[in-house]
């Protein structure tokens, strides 16, 4: 088995778990900037973390020979603090030339706010800009589907950036139709006790085929499990999907998606 892991937030996680990706077929692993578990108190604490992002955790991750690449943006759930976002975002440009940085996420909504939807497009504008792609986090549960227009609606009013560089994250049952038919691509999240589970996602690509849908663990520091895309690869073969049916779910679509950033190499010399 190969596979991409396109969503995973490696600073919450131990050492272990870079070895248990290697040894279960991973080839590159990405990072999206994302919520430290706690509220930055200043726009330099966001900067130490894309230093990290960008210097440290690669080097980690490069003693398993995995390649590790990342998204750089401020979170929505720090997105409220307008003039907070506006200081991030103008560190963001001396990042987006450093060699593992693939584009700008995971931007979006976490409670709908108005504020949140400013530094959205704010957000948006500086990937038109600077030609990035982007990785979009939608709200949990019972503000998913309000949030999912409002993301869908900002990301079409932007001529600049093409649907097929956009992918939506954290889709469920009622939210897929509407990033592929956008033209986004769209990930399913594999969480043991929200988002969605193995059985749904799957029943979701046989559904809507797997043109342009990839899955990912998404671990952080919370209830999640690092090996959830290959265990879903597991549960695809019980249920009689091909070896070819698999393998273009979890590494052909994120090799597609994410080699629109020419900077992304997969490590394709494992064993
Ligand atoms: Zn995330």
């Amino acid at each position: 088995m190969r596979f991409i892991e396109p969503h995973a937030h490696m600073v919450s996680r131990v050492t272990d778990d870079y070895s248990a990706l290697l040894l279960s077929g991973c080839a590159a692993v990405c990072e999206p900037a994302f919520w430290a578990g706690f509220d930055r108190s200043s726009s330099q604490g966001f900067y130490d973390y894309f230093c990290q992002l960008t210097e440290h955790e690669p080097k980690r991750a490069g003693k398993f020979g995995l390649p590790h690449y990342c998204w750089l943006c401020i979170n929505p759930k720090e997105s409220e603090d307008v003039r907070l976002a506006q200081e991030v975002l103008s560190l963001i440009p001396n990042f987006l030339n450093r060699p593992n940085v693939l584009g700008i996420g995971e931007i979006g909504l976490n409670k709908n706010s108005r504020n949140e939807l400013r530094v959205l497009e704010m957000h948006v504008d500086l990937a038109a800009r600077h030609g990035q792609l982007v990785l979009v986090h939608t709200p949990h549960l019972e503000d998913k589907l309000k949030g999912t227009r409002l993301i869908r609606d900002v990301l079409k009013n932007e001529p600049r950036i093409k649907p097929e560089r956009i992918i939506i994250d954290h889709v469920e049952e009622h939210t897929v139709e509407l990033a592929l038919d956008a033209g986004f691509w769209a990930g399913m999240t594999l969480y043991p006790d929200s988002k969605c589970t193995s059985a749904r996602a799957i029943d979701m690509v046989d559904r809507y085929g797997a043109e342009r849908l990839w899955v990912n663990s998404a671990c952080d520091w919370g209830v999640s499990v690092p090996l959830a895309v290959p265990r879903t690869a597991l549960e695809m073969r019980k249920r009689g999907h091909s070896a070819q049916a698999i393998d273009r779910l979890i590494y052909v679509n994120p090799l597609r998606f994410l080699s629109q950033c020419p900077k992304f190499k997969v490590n394709d010399e494992h064993p």
